[in-house]
């Protein structure tokens, strides 16, 4: 195998990973400040290859939205 074809399957592995992941949906927050934002198709794929989103020094919460519609997320309207 080659190393395009490596690299070629590896990005693949991201795309599907990234394709399951985005039936979770749900919300991106920061638990410091409360900068948070929804996560949109192709959102967790992209953060899964290429590094999750930060703030306040912290890896940002993903809160999916079994977990907002179950009432787990906490001060759900900040
Ligand atoms: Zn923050």
């Amino acid at each position: 195998m080659s190393e395009s074809d490596i690299v070629r399957r590896v990005a693949g592995l991201h795309d599907a990973i990234g394709g399951s992941l985005d039936q979770f949906g749900g919300h991106l927050r920061c638990e410091s400040c409360g900068f948070g934002y929804p996560m949109r198709p192709g959102m967790a794929g992209r953060f899964t290859a290429k590094g999750w989103p930060r703030c306040c020094g912290h890896t940002m919460r993903w809160w999916t939205q079994r977990q907002i519609d179950a009432g787990e997320m906490p001060d759900a309207s900040v």
